[in-house]
């Protein structure tokens, strides 16, 4: 029983806790090391206690393992000063979050950080590791690029380990995988081509923990679950062929996980390695083929308890399909783990005293996943009646969840029957649509608009938060949002904005504030999940039919709609980015969960429309992430995703005007769909790519209007008038004048208002000079 790597936040986010003290100067360095030892003491002393036998170190990290990589083979671009020797604190820090540091203040409005380019030197890029919602730092490499062994952590955190008793299978992230997440920052550098440079400094950190006493290492390739070209695997087979000649003695736990290995099997089945982990949550038919292709002296890691989620396993189930396997292959050349690292689940289900007592008898965090491996493993070690309890109690809870009425809604499985194409078509084409709203609206051109919220200042999170408490009543917190609302409209009217907002003060978050109101949804008090650095998320737990029981947003759509004459965009958060910001069912595909969350948000169209509303946005900032690691699926995800916005967002009336909003910049590889979501207006981020990512709507003769950033949000600096026109003006070359209207990248929550102010002033005045 193995696990791959765990969460490193701590229980009661202790890490998160220790690391802003820590960069706050409340606390020294001496504190924070100290807390990371105990961690790390009390994750090993968990694990150990639940029945792991294969405990990994070096799993621990301060803020990112890619970051921790790029530390070890000392791949630090210069502008962070670090010339050689072990890289201290501060360096690590500078790249993590800026030499500034707060860098963790510049982030888009759902968490996305910026690229912190305040003054001295900005943190490294940040992007989604694979399709999770952790992010990492990308490595980033120049020709003549040198790597050279700058940190032991690994080595040290294997004999820490070690010093308490656990001998350990030290994490490393395989050279193939770093390579190919990183970035160079010359066009003619393939980072793949550093390979013969790295991997000395690879085998240096093997050598040592092989010198320490460590048998085993874990060396994760998740690379293998994607695309790749017949030049990568042979850089795969180079690497491990050399490391085996280097280390002929120490064993390999190739790890693959987020998919399956699919046209790669050959090629992971022929390099040479102890052992394989294939991730059997998200690709459970490729058992089968693995077991029947893989050589027999080949130890097969199978990844059978979902990383990804949080819900139990059936045990006797996975049994079924375990024991087959381990009698053919033998005991000694089986091990069961999770799918992939539990750093993306939360870590105990257990603190949840306020979760319905059926539902939290459904879920496993970490630690009640790792209690699930031990089941499985005694019980195939020993046989199933040594555990038959556990094994009855694990079935039962499947039984009970998948017959329950909390899960199943006939209403809502019955209007999905009914739901037919003409439901997510609009009445009519955009041109005839755009006319209407045209003289409907009579907005001047370059129409001017925010993305939707307003600085959430300390005030507002600490009247949330004595709300949240009990200390604030309900009438009192609403009235303090109303004059919050009211103030920020008039502002806005003064200011000479065309299309307003209400400005989401109500809102904690785009998503839980709907998966609140929703039915189907439950939210937990602990189950935070890292995000990057120290931010974690807690995203909401979708476990049965959705439905809308009653309006969400009519209420503060209509105060706020009547304090201005100008038109109020009613304001909602997309079906397909809930369903991708939340933990989601497994007994049924994601698509139909969506295609109900769909339902429920065209209620609340509907009701906005009726109310009055002439304008709704439907935010979808995360469409994009929620692509398929593989080519070959992003089509039937496209299909459904788009076909899910349009069902929601197509019950309206020709004239009410459509609007949606991402805050991505790529967009060249799926602007068909995002054409075919066939939204009135679209805004998306565009200030920093200097409108080139425009160049894909040109190229597409996108018919529809477009709304490009010309204000970075995620950066305190207050844009000139000069600079905002300037973009107008690279956005005029690309789309046409009636197409363009005027906002920030994303939404203005994590601003102050300091910022925001002569921003919007400066914009305003952009677009008056454009008019
Ligand atoms: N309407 C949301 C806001 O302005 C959109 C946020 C987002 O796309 N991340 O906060
Ligand atoms: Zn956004």
């Amino acid at each position: 029983m193995a696990t791959l790597g765990t969460p490193r936040i701590g229980p009661r986010r202790e890490l998160k806790t220790a690391l802003e003290s820590y960069w706050s100067g409340k606390s020294d360095e001496s504190a924070l090391l100290e807390a990371a030892a105990g961690l790390r003491a009390a994750n090993w002393a968990r694990q150990k206690s639940l029945g792991v036998t294969v405990i990994p170190s070096n799993d621990f990290t301060f803020y990112d393992h890619v970051l921790d990589t790029s530390v070890m083979v000392g791949a630090i671009p210069d502008i962070y000063g670090w010339k050689s020797g072990p890289v201290p604190l501060a360096t690590y820090f500078a790249m993590a979050r800026g030499a500034q540091g707060g860098n963790d203040d510049a982030a888009c409005a759902h968490g996305h950080q910026g690229d912190g380019h305040a003054h001295g030197a900005p943190a490294q890029e940040m992007t989604k590791w694979f399709d999770t919602n952790y992010h990492y730092m990308v490595p980033e490499f120049t020709s003549g690029q040198r790597f050279q062994l700058s940190s032991l952590k690994a080595i040290d955190e294997y004999r820490e380990a070690k010093a308490l008793g656990y001998q350990t299978r030290p994490v490393l992230l395989g050279p193939v995988t770093y390579l190919k997440l990183g970035k160079s920052k010359d066009a003619n550098l393939d980072p793949l081509s550093l390979l013969p440079d790295l991997l000395p400094v690879y085998i240096d950190v093997l050598k040592r923990l092989a010198a320490e006493g460590a048998e085993w290492v874990q060396i994760d390739e998740p690379c293998l679950v994607l695309d790749l070209d017949d030049a990568t695997r042979k850089v795969l087979r180079a690497a491990y062929e050399q490391l085996a000649d280097a280390l002929p003695k120490l064993k390999v736990m190739l790890t693959t996980y987020f998919g399956g290995l699919g046209d790669n099997l050959d090629a992971a089945l022929s390099l040479p390695v102890t052992g394989l982990h294939i991730d059997l949550a998200r690709a459970p038919d490729q058992l089968e083929a693995v077991a029947a292709k893989a050589p027999h002296d080949l130890i097969l890691s199978l990844g059978v308890i979902d990383g990804r989620n949080i819900w139990r396993a059936n045990l006797p189930a996975l049994l079924d399909r375990l024991e087959p396997v381990v009698s053919e292959r033998g005991a000694d050349r089986v091990q069961i783990a999770p799918s992939c690292s539990l750093l993306h689940v939360p870590i105990d289900v257990s603190l949840e005293t306020d979760l319905d007592a059926e539902l939290k008898s459904w879920l496993a965090f970490s630690v009640q996943k790792m209690g699930e491996l031990a089941t499985l493993g005694e019980a195939l070690a020993k046989g199933r009646a040594s555990v038959a309890d556990a094994l009855k109690a694990s079935a039962d809870a499947a039984a009970a969840r998948k017959a329950s009425p909390k899960v199943h809604d006939a209403k809502v499985e019955g209007r999905i029957a009914a739901v037919t194409s003409d439901m997510a078509r609009r009445k009519s084409a955009f041109a005839e649509r755009a006319k209407l709203q045209r003289e409907r609206f009579g907005l001047p051109p370059f129409p001017t608009t925010t993305i939707g919220s307003f600085p959430q200042t300390a005030e507002v999170r600490k009247a949330r938060s004595a709300h949240a408490k009990g200390t604030l009543s309900d009438t009192d917190y609403e009235k303090f949002l109303q004059e919050e609302t009211a103030r920020t409209i008039r502002w806005q009217e003064d200011i000479g904005l065309d299309v307003l907002v209400h400005g989401e003060f109500e809102r904690n978050d785009m998503v839980q504030y709907f998966g609140e109101q929703l039915s189907g949804f439950a939210f937990t008090r602990h189950g935070w999940v890292q995000s990057y650095g120290s931010r974690c998320v807690r995203p909401p737990v979708l476990f049965g039919d959705v439905s809308r029981p009653r309006p969400m947003t009519v209420g503060w759509w209509k105060y706020a709609q009547s304090l201005t004459a100008k038109p109020m965009k009613g304001m909602l958060t997309g079906p397909v980015t809930i369903l991708n910001w939340s933990f989601v069912r497994d007994d049924v595909p994601r698509s139909l969960a969506c295609r109900q969350i769909a339902l429920a948000i065209r209620d609340e169209v509907s009701d906005l429309e009726q109310a009055g509303a002439t304008m709704i946005q439907i935010d979808e900032a995360a469409l994009r992430e929620g692509l398929p690691l593989r080519r070959s699926e992003w089509k039937t995800y496209l299909d459904w995703a788009v076909e899910c916005f349009r069902l929601c967002a197509s019950g309206v009336a020709d004239a009410t005007q459509i609007h949606t909003h991402m805050c991505y910049s790529e967009f060249n590889d799926i602007i068909d769909a995002i054409a075919s979501m066939d939204a009135d207006v679209i805004s998306i981020e565009t200030s920093r790519s200097k409108m080139e990512l425009l160049d894909a709507f040109k190229t597409y003769k996108y018919p529809n209007e477009i709304g490009p950033g010309v204000y970075d949000i995620h950066s305190p600096r207050v844009p000139a008038v000069d600079e905002m026109t300037g973009l107008l003006k690279l956005a005029r070359e690309r789309l046409s004048d009636r197409q363009i209207w005027i906002n920030p990248d994303c939404g203005l929550k994590t601003r102050k208002w300091e910022e925001v102010r002569p921003a919007l002033v400066n914009m305003v005045e952009a677009a008056k000079l454009m008019r």
